[in-house]
């Protein structure tokens, strides 16, 4: 993967600890899991570990300086790694671009 603007920041202790500090207090389980473990949809045996610390506003160039949304817990949640592809993957399929008249475009 090319080098991103957010490489950085991953790399910065408060991030680290941000992130340590909310997989402990999110009882490191993935919330998708557990929420689904609750609705009866999973197994609790198939209840995965958190393996990312999600932003649910994403980062961009602008808000990555803001610790309000990169190290704030109301932004964060707790995934696996297939809730995390799943959660990029609806987003991905909702987006659409505009054309030069304003119309939208599917990707
Ligand atoms: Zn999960
Ligand atoms: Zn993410």
């Amino acid at each position: 993967m090319a080098k991103d603007f957010s490489d950085w920041f991953y790399h910065t202790t408060a991030w680290k600890k941000t992130r340590a500090a909310y997989i402990k207090h999110a009882g490191g389980y993935c919330e998708r899991c557990r929420k689904e473990v609750e609705a009866g949809t999973r197994s609790l045996a198939d209840m995965k570990p958190i393996v990312i610390v999600h932003h649910k506003e994403h980062l961009t160039p602008e808000n990555i300086n803001d610790p309000g949304v990169s190290l704030s817990f109301d932004n964060l949640e707790g995934l696996c790694e297939d809730h995390h592809n799943k959660e990029h993957k609806e987003k991905n399929k909702k987006r659409y671009r505009f054309d030069k008249n304003g119309r939208p475009v599917p990707t």
